[in-house]
């Protein structure tokens, strides 16, 4: 029998998730030697993931890694299919019968839970159902934020918690031009929005933003930051992080607040207040939320490994809008490991693991890996060692039975999916751009499935 990975026995691989990391493995993959077929999934009509559906509208830079994505997709050996859902469309068990390796990358999609009481009143929700809504995912186009009330509050101190905070604290024309859903630009040119809080439960050195993001609040065209001094106060433990000479986001993140805080207030109609050594205990109101009680924490440990440690002392604070962001969590997939204390599929080195045995032929990369953490440019070197992975079981991989690449489309069709090529994700782009141009944007996204699909019938 041949071996896989040549011209008579190409690797075929199906890559679950069309985000950074599903394409940074098709880029590995091509680059390697064994000849290699890529087929990626996606169950929305439109590839590219977080950097379509999460990356905040204003940071437009961060999404131009979009064109080295297109040129993945490019490659006469890759094949899109979007608008498939793997675990109702076609199930794993019967991906495997096409494929010899299956890569799931398909992210972390939904959020972690504080466990308070009032968490579920209306009016609290989660960053991501907000992130989507403003980036016109379809599964969040509906979503309804109160945006008459006049405090907003953010749990959590990392990068999404500050897409979120600037997004509310923008104004209409800072966002205008920028490829924002028109639900949200409208409903935020509404905003009553008047004070904005970025609770975090550790200190000014244990923020997890990067310094770029917090030094974007200090020049908003209409909003004032705000930190209180007392808030800069440093226990030994903080201090001796701070002077760590590696530890240099929390330098910079630490000078932009102390900044903020020596800042005269210059009398902006919006008010971001940053507040740290605090946590949420309880949500109240009678049918929405109303008011928050955040407990004063002190922080206890070893320099680097500070946890936070509740005083009992407890405040209420008036709040309309509430937010946690407090790190996203994996979704399982019906037939595959789940490790469901991390929200992670198990593995060792991208090979999936079922109670510590690999399991053959299924992979993961990304943040469905490894947790959600890192920038885009994390999932790179993260998915070449799963693909290493891939190549060094080669000679071990079971050639998959149904290797006509045709039989795969027949058998959706037979199943009624309406499959969006690649090429056809060109033609719902291509519309996007178009009607962005009347609007000065530089798309205007299709929020619904039946829109994309229109474009293409
Ligand atoms: P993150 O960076 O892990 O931040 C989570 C925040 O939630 C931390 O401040 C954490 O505090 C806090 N937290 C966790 N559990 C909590 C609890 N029970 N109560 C109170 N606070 C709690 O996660 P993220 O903001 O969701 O971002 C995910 C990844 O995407 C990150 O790697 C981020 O850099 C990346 N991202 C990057 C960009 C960009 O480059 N512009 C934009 C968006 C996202 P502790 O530190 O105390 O745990």
């Amino acid at each position: 029998m041949s071996q896989l990975g040549t011209e008579f026995l190409p690797l075929r691989v199906a890559i679950v998730g069309s985000g950074p990391s599903g394409y940074y493995a098709s880029e590995a993959l091509f680059k390697a030697d064994p000849v290699v077929d890529v087929d990626m999934f996606d169950r929305l009509p439109t590839p590219f993931g977080l950097v379509r559906g999460g990356v905040a509208p204003d940071h437009p830079k961060i999404k131009s890694v979009t064109r080295i994505y297109d040129r993945i997709s490019g490659n006469d050996r890759f094949r899109f299919f979007g608008n498939v859902t793997i675990g109702i469309d076609i199930t794993v068990p019967e991906l495997r019968d096409h494929y010899d390796a299956i890569l799931f990358a398909c992210g972390a999609e939904t959020d972690n839970r504080l466990g308070i009481p009032g968490e579920d009143l209306v009016g609290s929700h989660t960053a991501t159902e907000f992130v989507g809504w403003y980036n016109g995912h379809p599964d969040y186009r509906d979503r309804q934020f109160d945006l008459s009330q006049e405090v907003a509050v953010i749990i959590g101190q990392g990068n999404v918690a500050m897409d979120v905070t600037r997004i509310l604290a923008k104004t209409v024309d800072e966002l205008r031009e920028t490829d924002i859903a028109a639900h949200a630009l409208d409903a935020l040119a509404e905003s009553k929005i008047k004070e904005i809080h970025l609770v975090g439960r550790r200190g000014p050195v244990q923020t997890k933003f990067t310094p770029t993001e917090i030094r974007e609040i200090g020049v908003l065209a209409d909003c004032d930051p705000i930190v209180d001094p007392a808030e800069m106060m440093l226990n030994a433990a903080s201090q001796a992080e701070l002077d760590d000479a590696s530890n240099k986001n929390a330098q910079k993140n630490y000078a932009a607040l102390k900044g903020f805080s020596e800042r005269t207030p210059a009398g902006k109609s919006r008010k971001y207040f940053v507040h740290f050594l605090r946590s949420p205990v309880e949500l109240r109101g009678d049918n929405c939320v109303e008011e928050l009680v955040l407990e004063t924490n002190e922080l206890g440990g070893e320099p680097f490994q500070q946890q936070a440690v509740g005083t009992g002392d407890r405040n209420a604070m008036p709040c309309g809008l509430f937010f946690r962001s407090v790190g996203y969590r994996g979704v399982p997939i019906p037939d595959v490991p789940f490790n469901d204390r991390r929200g992670v599929i198990p593995n060792e080195d991208g090979r999936i693991v079922d109670h510590d045995l690999p399991v053959p032929g299924l992979y993961v990369a990304g943040w469905i890996k490894r947790g959600p953490s890192g920038v885009i440019g994390t999932n790179k070197p993260d998915s070449q060692e799963t693909v290493a992975s891939i190549l060094s079981d080669l000679p071990k991989l079971t050639p998959c039975a149904k290797r006509d690449t045709t039989l795969i489309d027949d058998l959706l069709k037979t199943r009624n999916v309406r499959v969006v090529s690649y090429s056809d994700w060109r033609a719902i782009d291509a519309a996007e751009i178009k009607n962005g141009e009347t609007r000065g944007k530089p798309r205007e996204k299709f929020t619904s499935i039946q829109e994309m699909l229109d474009v293409l019938s």
